[in-house]
Protein backbone atom coordinates (compact mmCIF):
# COMPACT_ATOMS: atom_id res chain seq x y z
CA UNK A 1 0.00 0.00 0.00
CA UNK A 2 1.37 3.36 -1.45
CA UNK A 3 1.52 5.76 1.38
CA UNK A 4 -0.93 8.91 1.28
CA UNK A 5 1.62 10.94 1.32
CA UNK A 6 4.89 11.86 -0.33
CA UNK A 7 8.12 10.23 2.19
CA UNK A 8 10.12 12.75 1.44
CA UNK A 9 7.20 15.50 2.61
CA UNK A 10 6.88 12.96 5.49
CA UNK A 11 10.51 13.16 6.46
CA UNK A 12 10.76 16.75 6.25
CA UNK A 13 7.76 17.20 8.47
CA UNK A 14 9.85 14.72 10.68
CA UNK A 15 12.69 16.98 10.48
CA UNK A 16 11.05 19.92 11.66
CA UNK A 17 9.00 18.91 14.29
CA UNK A 18 11.51 18.60 16.89
CA UNK A 19 10.25 15.48 19.46
CA UNK A 20 11.27 17.39 22.40
CA UNK A 21 8.77 20.63 21.57
CA UNK A 22 6.02 18.77 20.28
CA UNK A 23 6.03 16.50 23.85
CA UNK A 24 6.69 19.52 25.85
CA UNK A 25 3.62 21.14 24.50
CA UNK A 26 1.92 18.52 26.16
CA UNK A 27 4.05 16.87 29.29
CA UNK A 28 6.37 19.11 31.58
CA UNK A 29 9.70 17.88 30.46
CA UNK A 30 13.05 17.98 32.70
CA UNK A 31 16.51 16.83 32.11
CA UNK A 32 17.98 13.54 33.31
CA UNK A 33 21.58 12.97 31.58
CA UNK A 34 21.22 13.10 27.90
CA UNK A 35 17.66 12.52 28.10
CA UNK A 36 14.98 14.04 29.06
CA UNK A 37 12.18 12.53 31.32
CA UNK A 38 8.48 13.18 32.08
CA UNK A 39 5.24 11.63 33.44
CA UNK A 40 3.51 9.90 30.56
CA UNK A 41 0.52 10.74 29.50
CA UNK A 42 -0.21 6.92 27.99
CA UNK A 43 -0.85 5.56 31.84
CA UNK A 44 -1.43 6.76 35.19
CA UNK A 45 2.17 7.57 35.92
CA UNK A 46 3.36 8.61 39.23
CA UNK A 47 7.00 9.02 38.75
CA UNK A 48 8.49 10.29 35.31
CA UNK A 49 8.26 6.92 33.20
CA UNK A 50 8.45 8.79 29.82
CA UNK A 51 12.26 9.10 28.51
CA UNK A 52 12.63 11.37 25.48
CA UNK A 53 15.80 10.64 23.51
CA UNK A 54 16.92 14.17 21.88
CA UNK A 55 19.77 12.49 19.17
CA UNK A 56 17.29 9.42 18.24
CA UNK A 57 14.01 11.81 18.42
CA UNK A 58 12.53 8.82 19.32
CA UNK A 59 10.32 8.69 22.97
CA UNK A 60 9.45 5.47 25.24
CA UNK A 61 7.89 5.08 28.32
CA UNK A 62 9.85 2.18 30.70
CA UNK A 63 6.44 1.48 32.58
CA UNK A 64 3.34 1.13 29.63
CA UNK A 65 5.69 0.40 27.14
CA UNK A 66 4.69 2.92 24.71
CA UNK A 67 6.90 4.03 22.38
CA UNK A 68 7.67 6.01 19.04
CA UNK A 69 8.84 8.59 16.62
CA UNK A 70 6.88 12.07 16.73
CA UNK A 71 3.88 11.41 14.76
CA UNK A 72 3.10 7.93 16.86
CA UNK A 73 3.01 10.60 20.14
CA UNK A 74 0.92 12.99 18.10
CA UNK A 75 -1.41 10.03 16.92
CA UNK A 76 -1.68 8.60 20.65
CA UNK A 77 -1.78 11.89 22.36
CA UNK A 78 -4.57 13.24 20.17
CA UNK A 79 -6.40 10.35 19.15
CA UNK A 80 -5.60 10.50 15.56
CA UNK A 81 -4.36 8.18 12.37
CA UNK A 82 -1.34 7.90 10.83
CA UNK A 83 -1.85 10.53 8.08
CA UNK A 84 -3.88 12.89 10.40
CA UNK A 85 -0.88 12.85 12.91
CA UNK A 86 0.84 14.01 9.21
CA UNK A 87 -1.34 16.85 8.79
CA UNK A 88 -1.17 17.98 12.21
CA UNK A 89 2.69 18.56 12.09
CA UNK A 90 2.49 19.67 9.09
CA UNK A 91 0.45 22.19 9.74
CA UNK A 92 2.27 23.32 12.85
CA UNK A 93 5.72 23.45 11.40
CA UNK A 94 4.06 25.57 8.28
CA UNK A 95 4.90 22.86 5.14
CA UNK A 96 2.28 22.23 2.60
CA UNK A 97 1.10 19.41 2.07
CA UNK A 98 -0.79 16.96 -0.61
CA UNK A 99 -2.73 14.20 -0.49
CA UNK A 100 -1.28 12.26 -3.07
CA UNK A 101 -4.38 10.99 -5.43
CA UNK A 102 -3.75 7.68 -7.31
CA UNK A 103 -4.72 8.48 -11.03
CA UNK A 104 -8.11 6.87 -11.29
CA UNK A 105 -8.97 6.26 -7.86
CA UNK A 106 -10.22 8.19 -4.93
CA UNK A 107 -8.32 8.57 -1.91
CA UNK A 108 -9.36 5.35 0.64
CA UNK A 109 -10.69 7.69 3.53
CA UNK A 110 -14.00 6.77 5.17
CA UNK A 111 -16.31 9.82 4.61
CA UNK A 112 -17.93 8.90 8.34
CA UNK A 113 -14.59 9.20 9.68
CA UNK A 114 -13.94 12.63 11.90
CA UNK A 115 -11.04 14.04 11.39
CA UNK A 116 -9.81 16.09 14.67
CA UNK A 117 -8.22 18.40 12.71
CA UNK A 118 -11.03 19.46 10.35
CA UNK A 119 -12.64 20.08 13.16
CA UNK A 120 -10.19 22.60 14.65
CA UNK A 121 -9.96 24.44 11.52
CA UNK A 122 -13.58 24.86 11.50
CA UNK A 123 -13.76 25.81 15.17
CA UNK A 124 -10.57 28.55 14.14
CA UNK A 125 -13.01 29.62 11.59
CA UNK A 126 -15.90 30.34 13.96
CA UNK A 127 -14.18 31.73 16.27
CA UNK A 128 -12.69 34.23 13.53
CA UNK A 129 -16.67 34.76 12.41
CA UNK A 130 -17.57 35.24 15.97
CA UNK A 131 -14.60 37.87 16.56
CA UNK A 132 -15.65 39.80 13.52
CA UNK A 133 -19.33 40.00 14.45
CA UNK A 134 -17.95 41.64 17.56
CA UNK A 135 -16.07 44.12 16.06
CA UNK A 136 -19.20 45.04 13.66
CA UNK A 137 -19.81 48.63 14.33
CA UNK A 138 -23.88 47.59 15.25
CA UNK A 139 -24.09 43.91 15.39
CA UNK A 140 -21.42 44.02 18.23
CA UNK A 141 -22.12 46.95 20.43
CA UNK A 142 -24.41 45.09 23.21
CA UNK A 143 -21.29 42.89 23.68
CA UNK A 144 -18.73 45.25 23.48
CA UNK A 145 -20.27 47.26 25.74
CA UNK A 146 -20.47 44.03 28.25
CA UNK A 147 -16.88 43.91 28.03
CA UNK A 148 -16.10 47.32 28.76
CA UNK A 149 -18.27 47.10 31.71
CA UNK A 150 -16.64 44.17 33.16
CA UNK A 151 -12.87 46.18 32.71
CA UNK A 152 -11.82 43.54 30.25
CA UNK A 153 -8.71 45.66 28.02
CA UNK A 154 -8.79 45.69 24.07
CA UNK A 155 -5.46 43.55 24.59
CA UNK A 156 -7.02 40.87 26.44
CA UNK A 157 -10.40 40.72 24.48
CA UNK A 158 -7.76 39.93 21.49
CA UNK A 159 -5.51 37.64 23.58
CA UNK A 160 -8.39 35.84 24.00
CA UNK A 161 -10.11 36.01 21.04
CA UNK A 162 -13.20 37.05 22.03
CA UNK A 163 -16.28 36.93 20.03
CA UNK A 164 -20.21 37.50 19.46
CA UNK A 165 -22.71 35.08 18.38
CA UNK A 166 -25.51 37.49 17.19
CA UNK A 167 -29.24 37.05 18.19
CA UNK A 168 -30.27 34.92 14.92
CA UNK A 169 -31.23 31.33 15.10
CA UNK A 170 -28.49 30.40 12.28
CA UNK A 171 -25.93 33.52 11.76
CA UNK A 172 -23.28 31.03 11.35
CA UNK A 173 -24.67 28.20 9.68
CA UNK A 174 -25.57 30.77 6.62
CA UNK A 175 -21.49 32.13 7.20
CA UNK A 176 -20.42 28.65 6.42
CA UNK A 177 -22.79 27.78 3.76
CA UNK A 178 -21.68 30.75 2.08
CA UNK A 179 -17.77 29.68 1.91
CA UNK A 180 -19.37 26.09 1.15
CA UNK A 181 -17.84 24.70 4.62
CA UNK A 182 -20.12 21.55 4.82
CA UNK A 183 -23.03 21.74 7.67
CA UNK A 184 -21.85 18.09 8.75
CA UNK A 185 -18.45 19.65 9.80
CA UNK A 186 -20.29 22.15 11.90
CA UNK A 187 -22.16 19.44 13.52
CA UNK A 188 -19.44 17.42 13.87
CA UNK A 189 -17.95 20.62 15.94
CA UNK A 190 -20.69 20.98 17.98
CA UNK A 191 -21.41 24.28 16.58
CA UNK A 192 -25.40 23.44 14.86
CA UNK A 193 -27.27 21.58 15.82
CA UNK A 194 -29.73 19.83 13.57
CA UNK A 195 -31.08 21.18 11.59
CA UNK A 196 -28.95 23.75 10.88
CA UNK A 197 -29.67 25.37 13.90
CA UNK A 198 -27.06 27.64 16.01
CA UNK A 199 -25.91 26.36 19.18
CA UNK A 200 -24.72 29.74 20.14
CA UNK A 201 -27.28 32.43 19.66
CA UNK A 202 -26.97 35.63 21.08
CA UNK A 203 -24.08 35.14 23.50
CA UNK A 204 -20.71 36.46 24.08
CA UNK A 205 -18.02 33.92 22.89
CA UNK A 206 -14.54 32.42 24.61
CA UNK A 207 -12.98 30.27 22.50
CA UNK A 208 -11.38 27.59 24.55
CA UNK A 209 -8.06 25.85 23.12
CA UNK A 210 -5.52 22.78 24.02
CA UNK A 211 -2.24 22.90 24.82
CA UNK A 212 -0.96 23.58 21.04
CA UNK A 213 -3.27 26.05 20.63
CA UNK A 214 -6.07 24.79 18.51
CA UNK A 215 -9.39 25.86 19.17
CA UNK A 216 -11.56 22.63 20.02
CA UNK A 217 -14.13 23.94 21.67
CA UNK A 218 -15.82 26.93 22.87
CA UNK A 219 -17.96 28.66 25.81
CA UNK A 220 -21.16 31.03 25.50
CA UNK A 221 -21.82 33.48 27.71
CA UNK A 222 -25.59 35.36 27.60
CA UNK A 223 -25.84 38.40 28.42
CA UNK A 224 -29.45 38.92 28.67
CA UNK A 225 -31.13 37.15 31.76
CA UNK A 226 -32.79 34.41 29.46
CA UNK A 227 -31.40 30.66 29.39
CA UNK A 228 -28.58 29.30 31.33
CA UNK A 229 -25.58 32.40 32.30
CA UNK A 230 -22.65 29.82 30.30
CA UNK A 231 -22.96 26.86 27.71
CA UNK A 232 -20.15 25.17 26.28
CA UNK A 233 -19.49 23.21 22.86
CA UNK A 234 -21.06 19.33 23.54
CA UNK A 235 -18.83 16.66 23.34
CA UNK A 236 -16.99 16.20 20.20
CA UNK A 237 -13.81 14.25 18.88
CA UNK A 238 -11.99 17.27 20.06
CA UNK A 239 -13.72 18.28 22.87
CA UNK A 240 -14.07 16.82 26.72
CA UNK A 241 -14.88 19.67 29.08
CA UNK A 242 -14.06 17.48 31.81
CA UNK A 243 -10.42 16.94 30.46
CA UNK A 244 -9.92 20.65 29.29
CA UNK A 245 -8.40 23.76 31.13
CA UNK A 246 -9.49 27.13 29.98
CA UNK A 247 -6.00 29.19 29.74
CA UNK A 248 -3.61 26.34 29.71
CA UNK A 249 -2.20 26.75 26.40
CA UNK A 250 -1.49 30.48 28.07
CA UNK A 251 -0.65 29.56 31.53
CA UNK A 252 1.09 26.49 31.60
CA UNK A 253 5.05 27.80 31.15
CA UNK A 254 4.26 30.01 33.85
CA UNK A 255 2.71 27.13 35.92
CA UNK A 256 5.84 24.55 34.91
CA UNK A 257 8.24 27.69 36.05
CA UNK A 258 5.97 28.51 39.35
CA UNK A 259 5.45 24.95 39.77
CA UNK A 260 1.88 26.28 41.06
CA UNK A 261 -1.31 25.97 39.31
CA UNK A 262 -3.75 28.69 40.40
CA UNK A 263 -7.77 27.40 39.08
CA UNK A 264 -10.63 29.94 39.21
CA UNK A 265 -14.00 28.98 37.89
CA UNK A 266 -15.08 31.42 35.48
CA UNK A 267 -13.38 32.64 32.26
CA UNK A 268 -13.69 36.35 32.56
CA UNK A 269 -11.93 35.60 36.06
CA UNK A 270 -9.00 33.71 34.15
CA UNK A 271 -8.67 36.66 31.68
CA UNK A 272 -8.69 39.20 34.50
CA UNK A 273 -5.92 37.64 36.02
CA UNK A 274 -4.02 37.11 32.95
CA UNK A 275 -4.48 40.64 32.51
CA UNK A 276 -2.81 41.44 35.82
CA UNK A 277 -0.29 39.27 35.24
CA UNK A 278 -1.38 36.86 37.57
CA UNK A 279 -0.18 34.35 34.12
CA UNK A 280 -0.53 30.84 36.36
CA UNK A 281 -4.06 30.58 36.20
CA UNK A 282 -6.53 28.58 34.78
CA UNK A 283 -10.19 28.27 34.67
CA UNK A 284 -12.55 24.58 35.17
CA UNK A 285 -15.51 25.25 32.28
CA UNK A 286 -18.30 25.30 34.92
CA UNK A 287 -17.58 22.06 35.89
CA UNK A 288 -16.32 21.40 39.27
CA UNK A 289 -12.66 20.23 39.58
CA UNK A 290 -12.41 16.49 37.94
CA UNK A 291 -9.48 13.79 38.09
CA UNK A 292 -9.05 14.96 34.45
CA UNK A 293 -7.98 17.99 35.53
CA UNK A 294 -5.82 16.81 38.29
CA UNK A 295 -4.14 14.99 36.06
CA UNK A 296 -3.51 17.42 33.62
CA UNK A 297 -2.06 20.09 36.15
CA UNK A 298 0.25 17.51 37.54
CA UNK A 299 2.36 17.29 34.25
CA UNK A 300 3.13 20.65 35.27
CA UNK A 301 2.40 22.05 38.55
CA UNK A 302 3.79 20.54 42.10
CA UNK A 303 0.85 22.60 43.87
CA UNK A 304 -2.65 23.91 43.04
CA UNK A 305 -4.44 27.02 44.53
CA UNK A 306 -8.28 26.55 44.17
CA UNK A 307 -9.56 29.66 44.18
CA UNK A 308 -13.49 30.01 44.86
CA UNK A 309 -16.37 32.88 45.54
CA UNK A 310 -16.78 32.50 49.60
CA UNK A 311 -20.20 31.44 48.93
CA UNK A 312 -21.72 27.54 50.26
CA UNK A 313 -21.93 26.96 46.70
CA UNK A 314 -17.38 27.18 46.59
CA UNK A 315 -17.10 25.14 49.71
CA UNK A 316 -18.80 22.70 48.35
CA UNK A 317 -17.10 22.76 44.93
CA UNK A 318 -13.66 22.45 47.05
CA UNK A 319 -14.74 19.76 48.73
CA UNK A 320 -15.12 17.67 45.66
CA UNK A 321 -11.77 18.84 44.78
CA UNK A 322 -10.30 17.65 47.25
CA UNK A 323 -10.59 14.00 47.47
CA UNK A 324 -9.67 14.35 43.23
CA UNK A 325 -6.64 16.34 44.27
CA UNK A 326 -5.48 13.67 47.02
CA UNK A 327 -5.74 10.90 45.17
CA UNK A 328 -4.09 12.42 42.42
CA UNK A 329 -1.27 12.97 44.61
CA UNK A 330 -0.69 16.83 44.01
CA UNK A 331 -0.04 19.64 46.66
CA UNK A 332 -4.05 21.04 47.12
CA UNK A 333 -4.30 24.59 49.05
CA UNK A 334 -7.94 26.16 49.02
CA UNK A 335 -8.06 30.19 48.76
CA UNK A 336 -11.53 31.95 49.17
CA UNK A 337 -12.42 35.63 47.67
CA UNK A 338 -13.59 37.51 50.43
CA UNK A 339 -16.65 39.76 50.49
CA UNK A 340 -18.43 37.16 48.23
CA UNK A 341 -16.61 38.39 44.98
CA UNK A 342 -15.94 36.50 42.10
CA UNK A 343 -12.17 36.58 41.62
CA UNK A 344 -12.48 39.20 38.63
CA UNK A 345 -13.98 41.73 40.64
CA UNK A 346 -12.02 41.14 43.48
CA UNK A 347 -8.55 41.99 41.11
CA UNK A 348 -10.39 45.03 39.78
CA UNK A 349 -11.45 46.22 43.41
CA UNK A 350 -8.52 44.87 45.54
CA UNK A 351 -5.32 44.81 42.61
CA UNK A 352 -2.87 41.84 41.77
CA UNK A 353 -0.95 42.21 45.22
CA UNK A 354 -4.05 41.48 47.58
CA UNK A 355 -4.46 38.62 45.29
CA UNK A 356 -1.09 37.25 45.74
CA UNK A 357 -1.92 37.72 49.44
CA UNK A 358 -5.00 35.61 49.19
CA UNK A 359 -3.07 32.94 46.60
CA UNK A 360 -0.48 33.15 49.54
CA UNK A 361 -2.39 32.50 52.24
CA UNK A 362 -4.38 30.03 50.70
CA UNK A 363 -5.21 27.27 52.86
CA UNK A 364 -3.86 23.86 53.01
CA UNK A 365 -6.51 21.07 52.19
CA UNK A 366 -6.44 19.06 55.77
CA UNK A 367 -6.28 22.19 57.64
CA UNK A 368 -9.37 23.67 55.78
CA UNK A 369 -11.18 20.74 56.68
CA UNK A 370 -9.90 20.36 60.34
CA UNK A 371 -11.22 24.32 60.26
CA UNK A 372 -14.65 22.82 59.18
CA UNK A 373 -14.59 20.63 61.47
CA UNK A 374 -14.11 22.63 64.17
CA UNK A 375 -16.51 25.14 62.99
CA UNK A 376 -19.39 22.80 62.66
CA UNK A 377 -19.17 21.11 66.19
CA UNK A 378 -18.84 24.73 67.64
CA UNK A 379 -22.48 25.66 65.71
CA UNK A 380 -24.13 22.77 65.35
CA UNK A 381 -25.00 20.64 68.75
CA UNK A 382 -27.03 18.61 66.92
CA UNK A 383 -26.01 14.91 66.61
CA UNK A 384 -26.93 14.75 62.65
CA UNK A 385 -24.71 17.67 61.83
CA UNK A 386 -22.10 16.42 64.22
CA UNK A 387 -22.03 13.08 62.76
CA UNK A 388 -21.95 14.69 58.90
CA UNK A 389 -18.99 16.65 59.78
CA UNK A 390 -17.65 14.01 61.20
CA UNK A 391 -18.00 11.60 58.37
CA UNK A 392 -16.72 14.20 55.60
CA UNK A 393 -13.55 15.05 57.71
CA UNK A 394 -12.65 10.96 57.97
CA UNK A 395 -13.31 10.50 54.18
CA UNK A 396 -10.63 13.30 54.01
CA UNK A 397 -8.30 11.39 56.43
CA UNK A 398 -8.49 8.38 54.97
CA UNK A 399 -7.65 9.85 51.69
CA UNK A 400 -4.72 11.58 52.73
CA UNK A 401 -3.47 8.37 54.32
CA UNK A 402 -3.68 6.27 51.19
CA UNK A 403 -2.44 8.96 49.26
CA UNK A 404 0.80 8.94 51.59
CA UNK A 405 0.03 12.38 52.78
CA UNK A 406 -0.44 11.40 56.52
CA UNK A 407 1.93 9.22 58.38
CA UNK A 408 0.84 6.42 60.96
CA UNK A 409 1.96 8.99 63.67
CA UNK A 410 -0.16 11.24 62.13
CA UNK A 411 -2.86 8.83 62.29
CA UNK A 412 -2.56 8.03 66.06
CA UNK A 413 -2.40 11.96 66.84
CA UNK A 414 -5.51 12.67 64.82
CA UNK A 415 -7.61 9.98 66.22
CA UNK A 416 -6.73 11.19 69.78
CA UNK A 417 -7.42 14.62 68.72
CA UNK A 418 -10.76 13.80 67.23
CA UNK A 419 -11.85 11.63 70.27
CA UNK A 420 -11.00 14.61 72.56
CA UNK A 421 -13.22 17.12 70.57
CA UNK A 422 -16.63 14.65 69.87
CA UNK A 423 -15.78 11.95 72.70
CA UNK A 424 -15.82 8.84 71.15
CA UNK A 425 -13.15 5.97 71.80
CA UNK A 426 -10.26 6.42 69.54
CA UNK A 427 -10.25 2.49 68.58
CA UNK A 428 -13.48 3.58 67.08
CA UNK A 429 -12.33 5.83 65.02
CA UNK A 430 -9.29 4.23 64.01
CA UNK A 431 -11.45 1.26 62.95
CA UNK A 432 -13.76 3.66 60.74
CA UNK A 433 -10.89 5.08 59.36
CA UNK A 434 -9.46 1.04 58.54
CA UNK A 435 -12.76 1.03 56.61
CA UNK A 436 -12.43 4.54 54.88
CA UNK A 437 -8.84 3.40 53.58
CA UNK A 438 -9.88 0.34 52.10
CA UNK A 439 -12.93 2.16 50.38
CA UNK A 440 -9.99 4.79 49.11
CA UNK A 441 -7.86 2.40 47.46
CA UNK A 442 -10.65 0.73 45.83
CA UNK A 443 -11.94 4.10 44.53
CA UNK A 444 -8.75 4.78 43.26
CA UNK A 445 -7.74 1.69 41.16
CA UNK A 446 -10.49 2.44 39.47
CA UNK A 447 -9.04 5.80 38.65
CA UNK A 448 -6.06 4.87 36.77
CA UNK A 449 -6.14 6.17 33.42
CA UNK A 450 -8.46 4.00 30.50
CA UNK A 451 -5.89 4.17 27.64
CA UNK A 452 -3.35 1.09 28.40
CA UNK A 453 -1.04 0.40 25.68
CA UNK A 454 -1.98 -3.29 24.49
CA UNK A 455 0.89 -5.77 25.10
CA UNK A 456 2.51 -7.06 22.20
CA UNK A 457 2.14 -10.88 21.67
CA UNK A 458 6.11 -12.05 20.66
CA UNK A 459 5.28 -15.77 19.83
CA UNK A 460 6.86 -18.24 21.18
CA UNK A 461 9.41 -21.04 20.44
CA UNK A 462 12.62 -20.83 18.70
CA UNK A 463 11.37 -19.65 15.65
CA UNK A 464 10.06 -16.46 17.30
CA UNK A 465 12.80 -15.91 19.12
CA UNK A 466 14.84 -15.65 16.08
CA UNK A 467 12.53 -13.67 14.14
CA UNK A 468 12.79 -11.20 17.18
CA UNK A 469 16.59 -11.38 17.53
CA UNK A 470 17.17 -10.68 13.74
CA UNK A 471 14.94 -7.73 14.32
CA UNK A 472 16.69 -6.16 16.76
CA UNK A 473 20.20 -6.80 14.73
CA UNK A 474 18.92 -5.14 12.05
CA UNK A 475 17.66 -2.14 13.94
CA UNK A 476 20.57 -1.34 15.46
CA UNK A 477 23.26 -2.75 13.15
CA UNK A 478 21.61 -1.56 9.39
CA UNK A 479 24.25 -2.22 7.41
CA UNK A 480 24.02 -5.81 7.79
CA UNK A 481 21.22 -6.07 6.08
CA UNK A 482 23.56 -6.01 2.32
CA UNK A 483 24.37 -9.80 3.42
CA UNK A 484 21.18 -10.69 4.59
CA UNK A 485 18.47 -9.86 2.13
CA UNK A 486 19.90 -12.29 -0.58
CA UNK A 487 19.39 -14.77 1.98
CA UNK A 488 15.59 -13.44 3.67
CA UNK A 489 12.69 -12.32 2.72
CA UNK A 490 9.69 -10.82 4.93
CA UNK A 491 7.55 -13.81 4.47
CA UNK A 492 10.01 -16.13 6.95
CA UNK A 493 8.37 -14.09 9.47
CA UNK A 494 5.33 -15.67 10.23
CA UNK A 495 4.44 -13.99 13.71
CA UNK A 496 1.82 -11.43 13.13
CA UNK A 497 3.38 -8.49 14.55
CA UNK A 498 6.83 -9.04 13.71
CA UNK A 499 6.15 -9.75 10.09
CA UNK A 500 4.39 -6.18 9.64
CA UNK A 501 7.72 -4.97 11.59
CA UNK A 502 9.92 -6.63 9.18
CA UNK A 503 7.75 -5.67 6.06
CA UNK A 504 8.51 -2.08 6.93
CA UNK A 505 12.11 -2.65 8.18
CA UNK A 506 13.04 -4.21 4.82
CA UNK A 507 11.03 -1.99 2.81
CA UNK A 508 13.10 0.93 4.49
CA UNK A 509 16.87 -0.68 4.35
CA UNK A 510 15.82 -0.94 0.68
CA UNK A 511 15.43 2.28 -0.15
CA UNK A 512 18.42 3.79 2.57
CA UNK A 513 20.80 1.02 4.01
CA UNK A 514 21.56 4.18 6.52
CA UNK A 515 18.57 4.22 7.58
CA UNK A 516 17.89 5.77 11.28
CA UNK A 517 15.41 4.44 13.57
CA UNK A 518 13.07 7.32 13.07
CA UNK A 519 13.24 7.06 9.39
CA UNK A 520 11.36 3.57 9.71
CA UNK A 521 9.21 4.41 12.35
CA UNK A 522 7.67 7.53 9.91
CA UNK A 523 6.72 4.94 7.65
CA UNK A 524 5.21 3.21 10.47
CA UNK A 525 1.65 3.54 10.34
CA UNK A 526 0.44 1.86 13.39
CA UNK A 527 1.05 2.61 17.10
CA UNK A 528 1.40 -1.38 17.79
CA UNK A 529 3.98 -1.99 15.47
CA UNK A 530 5.85 1.30 16.43
CA UNK A 531 5.65 0.15 20.00
CA UNK A 532 7.08 -3.35 18.75
CA UNK A 533 10.00 -1.74 16.79
CA UNK A 534 11.46 0.45 19.45
CA UNK A 535 10.59 -2.59 22.18
CA UNK A 536 13.27 -4.66 19.29
CA UNK A 537 15.65 -1.50 18.94
CA UNK A 538 15.77 -0.74 22.87
CA UNK A 539 16.37 -4.63 23.83
CA UNK A 540 18.81 -5.01 20.50
CA UNK A 541 20.99 -2.29 22.11
CA UNK A 542 21.71 -3.47 25.32
CA UNK A 543 22.32 -7.11 24.06
CA UNK A 544 25.26 -6.21 21.35
CA UNK A 545 27.13 -8.59 19.51
CA UNK A 546 25.24 -8.06 16.55
CA UNK A 547 27.44 -10.46 13.95
CA UNK A 548 27.03 -13.47 15.89
CA UNK A 549 23.13 -12.99 16.96
CA UNK A 550 22.59 -12.60 13.51
CA UNK A 551 24.42 -15.58 12.02
CA UNK A 552 22.84 -17.51 15.23
CA UNK A 553 19.41 -16.39 14.33
CA UNK A 554 19.78 -17.49 10.65
CA UNK A 555 20.81 -20.77 10.95
CA UNK A 556 17.56 -21.29 13.42
CA UNK A 557 15.54 -19.85 10.82
CA UNK A 558 16.97 -21.72 7.66
CA UNK A 559 16.70 -24.89 10.15
CA UNK A 560 13.17 -23.81 10.99
CA UNK A 561 12.30 -23.40 7.05
CA UNK A 562 13.87 -26.81 5.98
CA UNK A 563 11.68 -28.33 8.87
CA UNK A 564 8.74 -26.66 7.64
CA UNK A 565 9.28 -27.81 3.78
CA UNK A 566 9.56 -31.40 4.69
CA UNK A 567 6.36 -32.02 6.98
CA UNK A 568 4.71 -29.79 4.47
CA UNK A 569 5.38 -32.82 1.80
CA UNK A 570 4.52 -35.40 4.57
CA UNK A 571 1.22 -33.65 5.55
CA UNK A 572 -0.28 -31.92 2.76
CA UNK A 573 -3.49 -29.17 3.61
CA UNK A 574 -4.26 -31.14 6.57
CA UNK A 575 -1.13 -29.24 8.29
CA UNK A 576 -2.88 -26.86 10.63
CA UNK A 577 0.16 -24.60 11.20
CA UNK A 578 -0.05 -24.44 7.29
CA UNK A 579 -3.43 -23.96 7.44
CA UNK A 580 -3.96 -21.17 9.36
CA UNK A 581 -0.87 -19.37 8.53
CA UNK A 582 -2.21 -19.10 4.94
CA UNK A 583 -6.37 -18.13 6.42
CA UNK A 584 -3.78 -15.19 8.26
CA UNK A 585 -2.26 -14.13 5.56
CA UNK A 586 -5.66 -14.07 3.60
CA UNK A 587 -7.07 -12.27 6.07
CA UNK A 588 -4.67 -9.90 6.39
CA UNK A 589 -4.64 -8.99 2.38
CA UNK A 590 -8.20 -8.23 2.85
CA UNK A 591 -7.82 -6.02 5.68
CA UNK A 592 -4.66 -3.55 4.53
CA UNK A 593 -5.36 -2.02 7.67
CA UNK A 594 -3.27 -4.01 9.51
CA UNK A 595 -0.12 -3.49 7.35
CA UNK A 596 2.04 -0.90 7.76
CA UNK A 597 2.63 2.19 5.30
CA UNK A 598 4.02 -0.68 2.85
ZN1 LIG B 1 3.54 5.10 30.11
Amino acid sequence: MAGVFDQAIVSQIQQASDIVDVIAEHVSLKKRGREMVGLCPFHDDHRPSLNVNTARQIFKCFACGAGGDVFKFVQMRENLTFPQAIERLAERAGIKLERRKPAGHEPRVASDEIDPNKLAKVNAWAAKHFQENLCDENKGKTARDYIAARQISPESTKKWQLGWAVDSPNDLARAAKAKNIPTKLLEQAGLVADPAQDKFVNRLMFPISDVTGRIIGFGGRILDQIGAKYINSPTTALFDKSNCLYGLEQARHRIASSETAVVVEGYTDCIMAHQFDCTNVVATLGTSFTTGHARILRRYAKKVVLVFDSDAAGIEAANRALEVCLSQRIDIKLASVPEGKDPCDFLLAAGKERFEKLLEQAVDVFQFKWNRLIASFDSDDTFAGRKQALEEFLQTIATSLWAGKLSAVDRGLIANHLSRIIGLDSKDINAELAKRLARAAKAASYNTEGRKVQSIDWGQGLSATAQRELLEVLLNEPKLFETLKQKITPEVFDIPILKQAAAILFETLNIDINASLKDILARTESVQVSNCLMELAMAGEEKGNFQSRLTGALDTLSRYQARKKTSQMKATTEDQTQFLRSVYENTEKQNPHNVGMV
